[in-house]
C-alpha cells in the first residue's frame, strides 16, 4: 500500500516538472521570438558587424600607412637616420649641370617654370650630391653643425634642391633666414605643395629634424603627402610619426 502511494507521488511530482518545464519553454519560446527580442538581436548583430568592419578598415588603413612609408619619396634621412646602402640613385640634369633622382625632374622643372612664369626668379644652388661631395662639404665648412654628416644628407638622395631667389645670389650668403622674404621663396613656400615639394626644415622644428630653418630647401614627397604636411605646418619627422592621425588612404 506505501509502495503503491510512494509510486503516485513520483508519478505526481514527475508529472508536475514536466508541465514546468514544458511551461517554462513556452514562456521562453514567446519572449524570445517577441518583435523586441528579435530588434535587439538584429541591433547587436548589426553592432558586431559594424565593429568587424572598422576593424578591418583600420587594419587597412595600417597596412596602407606602412607601404607608403616604405616608398621611396617618403624615406627619412636625417642625423638619425642614415641613407640605406643599397640606395640607389638614378639622376637627370634640371638646369644648370644641378643634377636630381630622375623620379622628380618633372616635378621639379614645372614647379620652377611655373614659378617664373608667374614673374619670380627661382636659381638652383644645389640638388643632388654624391656622398664625396658632401664628405668635402663637412670637411671644408667653418660650421659642422649647420652641415649633414656624410650619408645623413638628404642632398645624397637626390630628392632636394635648394631654390634661392637670383635677386640674392649678390648676397655674402644667401642661405640665411632672410631668404624667406624674397618674393621667388614666397612664392615657392606658397605653391610647392602643388608639385610635390614640401619645406623641409621648417622654422620651430629644428629639434625635431636637427636642422636649422633652411628657408630654401625643398624636397619632394609626392603631392598626396606635401599637400597635408604643408596645410599642417609639420615637418616630416613629425608626419610619418603621427602619419595614422593625417593621412587618410582613399
Ligand atoms: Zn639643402
Amino acid at each position: 500500500m506505501r509502495r503503491k502511494k510512494n509510486r503516485a507521488l513520483v508519478i505526481m511530482i514527475f508529472a508536475l516538472v514536466l508541465a514546468v518545464f514544458c511551461v517554462a519553454s513556452l514562456i521562453i519560446h514567446m519572449v524570445s521570438s517577441s518583435p523586441e527580442v528579435e530588434e535587439a538581436r538584429n541591433a547587436a548583430e548589426e553592432v558586431e558587424q559594424q565593429e568587424a568592419e572598422e576593424e578591418a578598415a583600420a587594419e587597412a588603413k595600417q597596412e596602407k600607412i606602412a607601404d607608403e612609408k616604405s616608398q621611396w619619396y617618403l624615406i627619412l634621412v636625417n642625423e638619425w637616420n642614415a641613407i640605406p646602402d643599397d640606395f640607389e640613385v638614378e639622376t637627370v640634369e634640371i638646369e644648370d649641370g644641378y643634377v636630381a633622382d630622375v623620379r622628380i625632374s618633372e616635378a621639379l622643372n614645372e614647379m620652377l617654370a611655373d614659378c617664373r612664369a608667374a614673374g619670380y626668379s627661382p636659381r638652383i644652388v644645389s640638388t643632388f650630391r654624391t656622398r664625396e661631395t658632401q664628405q668635402y662639404l663637412y670637411d671644408h665648412t667653418a660650421n659642422k653643425a649647420d652641415t649633414a654628416v656624410p650619408g645623413h644628407s638628404e642632398h645624397e638622395c637626390g630628392l632636394a634642391a635648394d631654390i634661392i631667389d637670383v635677386d640674392s645670389i649678390g648676397w655674402s650668403d644667401p642661405l640665411i633666414d632672410e631668404q624667406e622674404d624674397m618674393p621667388t621663396q614666397k612664392w615657392l613656400m606658397e605653391h610647392c605643395q602643388d608639385y610635390g615639394f614640401i619645406l623641409r626644415y621648417p622654422k620651430d622644428k629644428e629639434e625635431i629634424t636637427g636642422i636649422i630653418y633652411e628657408p630654401w630647401h625643398y624636397r619632394y614627397v609626392g603631392k598626396e603627402h606635401a599637400a597635408i604636411i604643408m596645410s599642417n605646418g609639420l615637418c616630416l619627422e613629425e608626419y610619418l610619426r603621427d602619419m595614422e592621425t593625417y593621412y587618410d588612404p582613399e
